[in-house]
C-alpha cells in the first residue's frame, strides 16, 4: 500500500435525512487495487454501475497492457523497428497525448522508458548497478520523438529495435477518468474512483458535502498532515513505497530517469491535483523525474495544477496554490 495514504471521510449517518447512499466495491484491476464509489438512491441502479465501470477498467487493460499477449500495445512493441502498426484511435490518442506530456515535460515522462524497464526489478531486494555499458546500449531506445505516429492511417511505429514502450505511469490515471466517464453518462450523481490512491471525484457526498483527503506524511509516523477538500476532481500520487530498489543501501524509486535509465531519487512522494487522472498520473512521474525545483516550477507554469512533494530528508515541498499546515 502506498505510504501516502489517501483517506476519506465517508459520512454515511447523513444518509438517513437524504435517500442517497454511497455504494462501493473494491477489486484487483491492472494489477491494483481498485475501490469505486457511487452516489446513488437505487441499490441495483448502484451495483449495475460498479459492475459497468469494472468492465471499462478491463477493456482498457486489455488495450494498454504490455503483458497481454495480442494486445495493440504488445504488437507495436513486437513490430519495434520493423513496421508500423495499425491501432484503435483510442489507444493512437492515448499515446498522441503521451507524447504531448514528454514534451511538457522536457523528456522527465516518456513511455518508451520501457526499454530499460527490463533492467530493474523493485522488489525491494538490494540490487546492483546495472552495467554502464549495457545502460548505454539502452538508453540509445529511450525517446519520445523516436514514436512515429501518423493520424490518418492510424499507426504507431517504435523507431528502434531495441524500443519499447509501457503506460504504467498513465494507465491507472487514464482507467480512472475513463470509468468515470462511463459513470457519468449514465447519470451517476457523484463518486470516487480510487485506484490504490489514484483518485478520481465528481458530485458530492450524498449529504451534499465535498469529498475531503487527508494526506499522511510517510516520512512521519503516517501522520495526516493535512485534510483537503477537492476543488480539483483528480488527486494523483507517485511513489510507491514498496516499489524500490537499493544499490549499496541507497533507495532508489521504481521511476526512470528517461535520461540516464537509471531511477529517480530525491523525492519520497509527489501528489498532483489536476482535472484529469491521466495528466496527474503523469505529471506525478515527471515531477518525480525532474526534481523538487524543476517539477515545481513546472507544475507552477501550469493552470489549475497544483503539487504536494515531500523529499528523501521528509520535507514537504508545494506548489503556489497550496496551503499547508503540519499539525
Ligand atoms: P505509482 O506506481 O506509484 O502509481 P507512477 O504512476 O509514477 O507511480 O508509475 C510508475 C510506473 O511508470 C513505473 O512502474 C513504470 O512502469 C513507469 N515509468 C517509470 N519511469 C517512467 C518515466 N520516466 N516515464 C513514464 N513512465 C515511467
Ligand atoms: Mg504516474
Amino acid at each position: 500500500m502506498k505510504k501516502i495514504l489517501v483517506l476519506f471521510s465517508f459520512v454515511l449517518s447523513s444518509c438517513i435525512l437524504s435517500a442517497q447512499q454511497l455504494y462501493s466495491e473494491s477489486s484487483i484491476l491492472m494489477g491494483s487495487s481498485f475501490n469505486i464509489s457511487v452516489v446513488a438512491e437505487d441499490e441495483e441502479f448502484a451495483k449495475e454501475s460498479l459492475a459497468l465501470a469494472k468492465e471499462e477498467i478491463v477493456r482498457i487493460e486489455k488495450l494498454i497492457s504490455s503483458w497481454i499477449q495480442g494486445s495493440e500495445t504488445s504488437k507495436i512493441n513486437q513490430n519495434a523497428g520493423v513496421a508500423a502498426v495499425k491501432v484503435s484511435k483510442e489507444l493512437f490518442d492515448l499515446i498522441y497525448r503521451a507524447q504531448q506530456i514528454s514534451k511538457l515535460t522536457s523528456g522527465a515522462f516518456d513511455i518508451s522508458f520501457a526499454a530499460v524497464g527490463k533492467l530493474w526489478e523493485f522488489d525491494g531486494r538490494e540490487s546492483q548497478m546495472p552495467d554502464q555499458e549495457i545502460l548505454n546500449a539502452s538508453i540509445v531506445n529511450i525517446g519520445h520523438h523516436l514514436i512515429e505516429l501518423n493520424e490518418e492511417a492510424s499507426t504507431v511505429f517504435l523507431l528502434k529495435k531495441g524500443m519499447r514502450i509501457g503506460f504504467g505511469a498513465i494507465g491507472k490515471g487514464y482507467a480512472a477518468d475513463r470509468a468515470k466517464q462511463v459513470l457519468v453518462e449514465r447519470g451517476v450523481v457523484g463518486g470516487i474512483i480510487n485506484a490504490s490512491g489514484d483518485m478520481n471525484t465528481w458530485g458530492t457526498k450524498p449529504d451534499g458535502s465535498s469529498w475531503t483527503i487527508g494526506i499522511v506524511n510517510p516520512m512521519n509516523n503516517k501522520k495526516v498532515f493535512s485534510w483537503f477538500s477537492l476543488e480539483h476532481d483528480a488527486v494523483v500520487t507517485s511513489g510507491d513505497y514498496e516499489k524500490f530498489t537499493q544499490i549499496n543501501g541507497e533507495r532508489y524509486s521504481h521511476i526512470i530517469d528517461p535520461r540516464t535509465g537509471i531511477p529517480a531519487k530525491g523525492i519520497v512522494s509527489c501528489t498532483v491535483f489536476a482535472g484529469k487522472a491521466e495528466l496527474a498520473d503523469a505529471l506525478a512521474t515527471a515531477v518525480f523525474v525532474m526534481g523538487k525545483e524543476a517539477g515545481l516550477f513546472l507544475i507552477n507554469q501550469l493552470p489549475n495544477i497544483e503539487a504536494i512533494l515531500i523529499d528523501d530528508s521528509g520535507m514537504i515541498h508545494r506548489s503556489k496554490n497550496i496551503e499547508i499546515e503540519e499539525n
